[in-house]
């Protein structure tokens, strides 16, 4: 017997024989109606174009990371094999997010397409004033001259670079105040990335009137992508509303944040996702947001709020550097595929699929005894630099290190988030970041389990030889953002 169709079999040599007339036949299979649960994850799609990778020798790597100063954001994309940088901007777009571009229109007020983008992100986030940008630091750029200054302080679980440097590049202080157990890579708390309560309502109860927003950061991307709980998300809210201050969500990864409250929060689980999402919400007073993470953007970001004044403010700003506030830094067509991806991004199916696949990889390596930030987050697994590599001092950047030689042993790049990003201090001092990660960041709907096998293998490699890699130091360090284009020489 072969595979039923309706009422006609398709018998396994592909011929068709109609049952009309016939006894119907039920294998004895169908008798139960057990659900099997097979571990394979399947990609909740399949492949519908593709683009080539790139492979070189380990000599040519050799020669190319020299000639980037051992920076790998100077890398050519062609030298690399498997990129796992970024989650940011480098997702697969889906065939209805390609076939949403061609209802871009190009108008350059009041267009269509800003009508759909304004409605899909409502449709998650119900803030009165959505204003476009053309990415999230855009978004943060315009809040933070707006609202921030010398003597405010920012609150937030932990700032993501691009936030904390926008903070500071305003005269403000960047605190995070992210609960202890998120600092211990091994620590099992199922949401790592809460704020510590106590520690927020300290600081409103003696300082309300400098704290212009407080921030919540879902997924926690610079503490091992952890998520808040909604719990703690309402507990944020409550505080902020007792102290009269507002509250903002820098919401990049709101959708893996929500799937997590699904999976790990005690009544949660027969929620849809885009129900805990406006809750989430509709407890916050504003968002900063970036398209290319959660919402499956090449570009794209917008700044959300329901305060009129301040929304007036920002818009001035907008047209200042963005652009009109019906498209701001965006094309038509990019408004299109981020209202689109906005639908995709909440659906269970590949939620479940994004978060297993990640944690795939965290999992076998954390099998293999590669020491990983645990619990694994939703958008990258985090290498623990600092226990892989004890014989490199932090300020000697031990994830630096780590990521050259996954570049060098298999042509992944990874991104080190430890001293080298958080080491310089706005006084002009150095220190030591809290923790030393290097963050493997898996683009959206990308590379497939056997990609994600082969890296594995690689970083198995290198944690087996970590004893040998060297420390670095910079040759050529910018005055902000130093990750992004500094050079390095290795000490020997
Ligand atoms: C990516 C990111 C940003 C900045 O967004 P861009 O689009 O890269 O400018 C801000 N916050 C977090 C948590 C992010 O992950």
């Amino acid at each position: 017997m072969g595979v039923r169709r309706g009422r006609n079999v398709i018998g396994f040599d592909g011929s068709m024989c109609d049952l009309s007339h016939k006894v119907r036949y039920v294998p004895s299979i169908y008798h139960h109606k057990m659900e099997y649960n097979f571990r394979t994850i399947i990609e909740p799609f399949r492949i519908h174009s593709v683009e080539p990778l790139h492979m070189t020798t380990r000599d040519q790597r050799i020669g190319a990371i020299e000639e980037c100063g051992f920076n790998v954001f100077n890398l050519h994309a062609q030298d690399v094999l498997i990129d796992l940088l970024t989650d940011s901007g480098t997702g697969a777009m889906s065939r209805d997010q390609w076939a949403a571009i061609q209802h871009g229109d190009e108008s350059y007020a009041g267009s269509p397409s800003w009508f759909r983008f304004e409605a899909g992100v409502k449709e998650l986030f119900a803030f009165e004033h959505i204003i476009p940008t053309h990415q999230g630091r855009a978004a943060e750029k315009i809040l933070f001259s707006v609202i921030g200054g010398p003597g405010k302080v920012v609150p937030n679980n932990t700032h993501f670079d691009t936030t904390r440097a926008n903070v500071e590049a305003s005269g403000a202080e960047a605190l995070d105040l992210l609960i202890a157990e998120g600092r211990d890579p091994s620590n099992l708390h199922p949401f790592k990335g809460n704020m510590d309560l106590d520690a927020l309502d300290g600081l409103l109860a003696t300082r309300a009137s400098d704290v212009p927003a407080v921030f919540l950061t879902i997924t926690n991307n610079s503490g091992g992508g952890q998520p808040v709980s909604l719990a703690n998300i309402r507990g944020v809210s409550e505080i902020c509303r007792r102290y009269g201050v507002p509250f903002f969500l820098d919401a990049c990864r709101f959708a893996e944040n929500a799937w997590f409250i699904h999976e790990r929060e005690p009544g949660q689980g027969e929620r849809d996702i885009a129900d805990i999402v406006r809750e989430v919400a509709s407890l916050a007073d504003g968002m900063t947001m970036s398209a290319k993470k959660d919402p499956f953007g090449n570009i794209g970001g917008w700044l959300a709020m329901n305060d009129d004044a301040l929304a007036e403010k920002c818009r001035n700003l907008l047209i200042l550097t963005e652009g009109f506030p019906t498209y701001g830094g965006l094309a038509g067509r990019d408004l299109e595929a981020i209202a689109q991806g906005l639908k995709e991004a909440v659906q269970p199916d590949y939620l479940r699929y994004r978060i297993q696949s990640t944690a795939y990889l965290g999992e076998a390596l954390h099998a293999a005894g590669v020491p990983v930030v645990m619990p694994i987050g939703g958008h990258a697994v985090y290498l623990d630099a600092k226990a892989l590599l004890p014989h490199v001092a932090p300020l000697e950047y031990p994830g630096q290190s780590l990521a050259v030689a996954l570049y060098e042993v298999g042509g992944i790049r990874a991104c080190e988030i430890g001293s080298v990003m958080f080491g310089r201090q706005p006084d002009g001092s150095e220190k030591p970041a809290a923790m030393e990660l290097v963050r493997l960041a898996i683009p959206r709907r990308t590379y497939t389990q056997s990609h994600i096998d082969y890296v594995i293998e690689v970083v198995s490699a290198v944690a087996a030889r970590a004893s040998s890699l060297p420390g670095y130091r910079m040759v050529y360090e910018p005055t902000t953002l130093r990750h992004f284009t500094a050079r390095y020489e290795p000490i020997v």
